[in-house]
């Protein structure tokens, strides 16, 4: 059993259940010539369902893409929540934006673009706090994230991280790449830092998530 053939089971599961609005946002992410790197489906699935569980009403998103998650997240909460979504490209936070309102969410979400640890310095600046975060921006910075999802969130908050697991770089034990490092630093906090409880998710290529106690 290969962990591909078993996510393509699980992904079959979902066949005939055409899902336009994220269609349409792979095909807009195809057409730019973007990265192909939006959350996997069943991630995706996965962060509307934790959204709606927890009662989410204010999520913020670091790193937007074309708005896949995006649309994933605003799916989840509450009647009337809100998504910031931070974005370091200018385009691709405006697609990001086009997608998410087209997906039936427009006037509930705000972008900012640019440095996401600028725009999570304004937020603290503008006393905004959140109950759902999802991380999944530049890979170096994971643990600042995690920090920042700690000032920023709200007691019971909800924080996700993408990517973990780095395609199994995780593991390398002679890795010396900041970015495998900083993933290291990150997915122990997970684990054992005493202000979460946390997993780590291994399919597909890794999910973090944590309750802030
Ligand atoms: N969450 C998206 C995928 C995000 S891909 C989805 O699943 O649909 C990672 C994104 O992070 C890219 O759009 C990239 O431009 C953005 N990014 C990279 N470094 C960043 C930084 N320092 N600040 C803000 N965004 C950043
Ligand atoms: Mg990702």
């Amino acid at each position: 059993m290969r962990n591909d053939d078993v996510e393509r089971y699980v992904e079959a599961l979902y066949e005939g259940k055409a899902d336009a609005a994220l269609e349409r946002t792979l095909a807009s992410i195809r057409e730019r010539g973007m990265p192909d790197i939006s959350v996997k489906p069943g991630y995706g699935r996965l962060l509307t369902l934790l959204a709606a569980a927890s009662g989410a009403e204010a999520a913020l998103e670091i790193g937007a893409l074309g708005g896949y998650s995006g649309i994933c997240i605003a799916r989840g909460l509450r009647p009337g929540g809100t998504l910031t979504s931070l974005e370091l490209k200018a385009d691709y936070a405006e697609l990001a934006q086009f997608n998410v309102e087209a997906a039936g969410f427009a006037g509930r979400v705000e972008y900012r673009v640019g440095e996401a640890l600028d725009s999570l310095a304004a937020l603290e600046a503008e006393g905004r706090t959140f109950d759902f975060f999802f991380i999944d921006a530049d890979k170096g910075n994971y643990p600042n994230y995690l920090d920042w999802a700690l000032r920023l969130g709200r007691p019971g908050a909800l924080v996700v991280g993408d990517n973990t697991l780095l395609k199994g770089r995780i593991v390398e034990e002679d890795s010396t790449s900041p970015s495998v490092r900083a993933m290291r630093v990150f997915n122990e906090r997970i684990a054992a830092d005493p202000r979460l409880q946390g997993v780590v998710l291994p399919a597909y290529d890794g999910l973090a998530i944590a309750r802030i106690v």
